[in-house]
């Protein structure tokens, strides 16, 4: 099989590589395209195109290969694969940074931390930085500077005819706006280019850890500490067991245990005295919180959800951190059957709430929290534990009906929630992508995504 015009790798089922290049993070996807097209550039982006265009081929598009639900691969059709499109090239002095759309989180940490400088990522240093902006892109940094998309300042998109077009405020701004929350439904970006603050490269980050019995006194009090945060402190919770990392005494591996890991996007000074009360709080089994090189922190929980894995994600905004929320979270969070299963809850506000709602088409503005559900089994483990942990995470998220508000974060949507789509963004946010979708592309030919149907 030959494309005209295309310079990188074509990989096929007989390949040796087919297996490996057709994985991706979430190890129970298990999809056999035609064909993987490795792109070394935007040139092999256009021309993938036009030829699944004109082969009528099904297109899926992988960035970094870590959605939950596996759009990054199809069956049958083509994998426009930008994963060796990983370039990532820092503007010290006009502080941005230019990033291919195959880069990893952690390329981007690693090229602008050596001058100082950092733009909010996820927080897993392996998760794509395509898919993961183009959903909204929630990280340490975002109660102080704002979600990915917030620091977005362009992008270049081959869209569905074959055309490459800049996408900013200045040009296509339709365009730019809907990608800046709308997902992959509007063209392949080649690459972002976004706005650099000074960070680090040492800051105050780390997690403490109680008992799972503590769990409700424990969430009660977070409630609290972060009303009075400042912004320069990002937090997540995670409820599961302690991961068996060197630095936690052996006897307290894979307790159930409540976990608050934060950081602080300031001078570690300030940070210390902001986190004082919560790491006095109770009687923690482990304090992890200490200054800490940035990119070793963005990397921190990274072999907790290593490649390869099964993993089912159920997730919601939540309305606030009521009495009565944190105890359905803390009655289903130890439920689990796995060790490795978890919860991970997001403390979003500050300069995402500051974004005005219409700005960009990531809906969440108004969003305090959101919860993800992670069941997890091992390859090995399918069978048995696919049943009883996906059972677990659908059941908590039931519970949780009366405590969630309308909306959950696309980006989080696994592939059993394809009625949710609209749910993500709300009618007039869903309306105005519509729009953008039917003027760049009417004949929806990038749908293997969280699909925004053209008009
Ligand atoms: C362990 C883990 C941790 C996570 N942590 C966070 C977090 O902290 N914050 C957060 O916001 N999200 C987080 N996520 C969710 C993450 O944002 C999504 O999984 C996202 O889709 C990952 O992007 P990717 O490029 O790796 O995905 P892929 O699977 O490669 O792509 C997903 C979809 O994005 C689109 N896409 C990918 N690349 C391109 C491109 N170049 N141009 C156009 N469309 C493209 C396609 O539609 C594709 O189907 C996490 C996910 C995981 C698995």
């Amino acid at each position: 099989m030959d494309i005209q015009g295309f310079q990188g790798r074509l990989i096929i089922a007989d390949q040796s590589e087919y297996d490996t290049a057709r994985a991706v993070w979430n190890g129970a996807v298990d999809r056999r395209p035609q064909l993987i097209a490795r792109c070394d550039g935007t040139a092999d982006v256009v021309a993938a195109v036009r030829f699944a265009r004109d082969h009528d081929l099904e297109i899926a598009v992988r960035g970094g290969g870590h959605n939950v639900a596996g759009t990054a691969v199809c069956d049958d059709g083509i994998v426009i694969d930008l994963s060796a499109m990983r370039t990532v090239s820092v503007d010290p002095a006009g502080r941005t940074v230019r990033v291919q759309g195959g880069a990893l989180w952690s390329d981007v940490d690693h090229a602008t931390q050596a001058h100082g400088l950092a733009s909010t990522g996820g927080i897993v240093s392996h998760t794509g930085v395509a898919g993961l902006t183009l959903g909204g892109g929630l990280g340490w940094l975002m109660r102080k500077y704002g979600l990915a998309v917030d620091n977005l300042l362009a992008a270049e998109v081959v869209t569905a005819d074959g055309s490459v077009v800049q996408a900013s405020a200045d040009e296509h701004p339709d365009l730019f706006w809907a990608l800046r929350g709308g997902g992959g439904n509007f063209g392949i970006v080649t690459s972002f280019r976004f706005a650099l603050h000074r960070l680090g490269p040492e800051i105050l980050a780390g997690a403490v850890f109680w008992a799972a019995e503590d769990t409700g006194e424990v969430m009660r009090f977070y409630r609290d500490f972060i009303a009075e945060a400042p912004d320069e402190l990002g937090s997540v919770i995670r409820l599961g067991t302690i991961p068996p990392w060197p630095v936690v005494p052996e006897h307290l591996h894979w307790r159930p245990a409540i976990a608050v890991a934060c950081s602080y996007a300031g001078a570690v000074n300030d940070g210390e005295r902001v986190v004082r009360s919560l790491r006095r709080f109770g009687t923690p089994l482990v304090d992890l919180v200490g200054p800490t090189p940035y990119v070793a922190h963005q990397a921190t929980i990274d072999d907790t959800v290593p490649h390869g894995w099964h993993y089912h994600w159920k997730s919601t905004n939540l309305t606030g951190l009521s009495d009565d929320t944190i105890s359905v979270v803390a009655d289903h969070a130890y439920l689990a059957g796995s060790p490795r299963s978890c919860v991970v809850m997001f403390h979003l506000g500050g300069a995402v709430a500051r974004v005005p709602a219409d700005a960009t088409a990531y809906p969440g503005r108004t969003v305090a929290h959101n919860i993800v559900i992670e069941a997890v089994w091992r390859p090995h483990e399918a069978g048995e534990h696919a049943v009883t942990e996906t059972a677990w995470a659908d059941r908590f998220l039931h519970a949780l009906e009366a405590h969630r508000s309308t909306g959950v974060y696309v980006n989080f949507l696994d592939a059993d929630d394809t009625t949710r789509i609209q749910e993500a963004y709300g009618a007039p946010t869903y309306r105005r992508l519509t729009e953008v979708k039917t003027k760049y592309d009417p004949d929806n030919t990038f749908h293997h995504n969280r699909n925004i149907r053209p008009a």
